[in-house]
C-alpha cells in the first residue's frame, strides 16, 4: 500500500468488533474508510452493518484489505486468527497488519518475523482509554514497529486516538501490559484505602478529592472510583480477566530480563483470587465489590 494521508480511502479489515473494537470501526468509517469487518459474534457483525461498515462472514474476507485491524482478546485468538488458512490466502504481500489487541510482546515479534517472510508487515498498537476513549477517539495507543510502516498507518491511528511510538515491534504489547499492572495494582490498593476510610466514617467523595489534590492520585481516584464503583455501576466495560492477563504479562515480562516482580506477584495473586470467586465476564472495576466483601 501507498502512504496512508488521513484523507486516503483504504479497505481496512476490522477483526474483532467487541466493546473496544465496535466504536473503533464506526470511527474508521466516520473517517472516511471502508470496513470490512469480522466478529464471531452475529450481533457485532450486525452493529458495524448499522454503522455503515460491510460485515463481512470470515476472517479471511477482512483479511482482504490494505490493512487489517485485529482488537482480539489476546495472543492466542490473534494467532489463530493469522494462522487461519483463508486469512493466510487473503493477506497479500505488502499488508499491514495492526494488532491493536493486548498481546504478549514475545509472541507478537515471532509473529512479525513469520509474517515477514511473505512480505507482510506486523505493527503492534494496544491502547488506554478505555471504552470510553474507544466510543470518543481518544485512546492512547502505544505503537511499535519499524518507522516507515508506522509512518503509513498513522493516519489510521489517529482516527482512533493518540498515537505514541513506543519502539520496534513488540515494543506497543511490553508498555501496554506494564501501564495494566501498574493500573491494577493502583485499584487493588485504592480500593483498600476507600473501603478502610469509610469504615473510619470518611466520606468517599471527599477522600477522593483529597486523593485528586495528592501523590495518592492515580487513574483509579480520578476515574474508576468516581465514575463506576461509587455510583454502583461497575461498568467500565474492561473486563477482569483481560486485565488478569495483562498483569501476567507483564510479570512474565519482568522475570524474563532478570527483574523479580515482587509487588506484581503479590497483585495477581490477589486478582486471581478475586477472578475465581467472580463471574467470567465481571468488569474489572468489580474487585472493589469483591474487597469489600471480604472485610468484616
Ligand atoms: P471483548 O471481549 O469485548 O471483544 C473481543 C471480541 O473478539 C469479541 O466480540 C469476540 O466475539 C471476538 N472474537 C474472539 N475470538 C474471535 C475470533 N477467533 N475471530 C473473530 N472474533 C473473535 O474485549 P474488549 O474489551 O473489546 O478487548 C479487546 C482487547 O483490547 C483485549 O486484548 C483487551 O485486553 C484490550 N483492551 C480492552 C480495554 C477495555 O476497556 N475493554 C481497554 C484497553 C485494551
Amino acid at each position: 500500500m501507498s502512504d496512508t494521508g488521513p484523507q486516503e480511502a483504504l479497505t481496512i479489515g476490522f477483526i474483532g468488533l467487541g466493546r473496544m473494537g465496535s466504536p473503533m470501526a464506526r470511527l474508521l468509517i466516520k473517517g472516511g474508510h471502508r470496513v470490512l469487518g469480522f466478529d464471531l459474534a452475529q450481533q457485532a457483525r450486525a452493529h458495524l452493518t448499522e454503522a455503515g461498515g460491510t460485515a463481512v462472514h470470515s476472517a479471511g474476507a477482512a483479511a482482504a484489505a490494505d490493512v487489517v485491524i485485529l482488537m482480539l482478546p489476546d495472543s492466542k485468538v490473534v494467532t489463530s486468527v493469522l494462522g487461519d488458512d483463508a486469512v493466510t490466502a487473503a493477506l497479500a504481500p505488502g499488508t499491514i497488519v495492526i494488532d491493536m489487541s493486548s498481546s504478549e510482546p514475545v509472541r507478537t515479534r515471532e509473529l512479525a518475523d513469520e509474517l515477514a517472510q511473505r512480505r507482510i508487515h506486523l505493527v503492534d498498537a494496544p491502547v488506554s482509554g478505555g471504552v470510553r476513549g474507544a466510543e470518543a477517539g481518544t485512546l492512547t495507543i502505544m505503537v511499535g514497529g519499524d518507522a516507515d510502516i508506522v509512518d503509513r498507518v498513522t493516519g489510521v491511528l489517529e482516527l482512533l486516538g493518540r498515537p505514541v511510538r513506543a519502539g520496534g515491534v513488540g515494543a506497543g504489547h511490553a508498555v501496554k501490559a506494564l501501564n495494566n499492572l501498574m493500573s491494577a495494582t493502583h485499584l487493588w490498593v485504592t480500593s483498600e484505602a476507600m473501603i478502610a476510610g469509610q469504615k473510619f466514617g470518611l466520606d468517599p467523595e471527599v477522600m477522593l478529592s483529597v486523593f485528586n489534590g495528592s501523590s495518592g492520585r492515580s487513574g483509579s481516584t480520578e476515574n474508576k472510583w468516581p465514575n463506576f464503583i461509587l455510583p454502583g455501576g461497575f461498568d467500565s466495560g474492561f473486563g477482569l480477566r483481560l486485565m488478569l492477563k495483562d498483569m501476567k504479562i507483564a510479570t512474565a515480562l519482568a522475570r524474563a530480563v532478570g527483574v523479580e516482580p515482587t509487588l506484581g506477584d503479590e497483585a495477581v495473586e490477589l486478582w486471581a483470587r478475586a477472578a475465581e470467586d467472580l463471574d467470567p465476564d465481571a468488569d474489572h472495576t468489580e474487585v472493589a465489590r469483591w474487597i469489600a466483601s471480604t472485610t468484616n
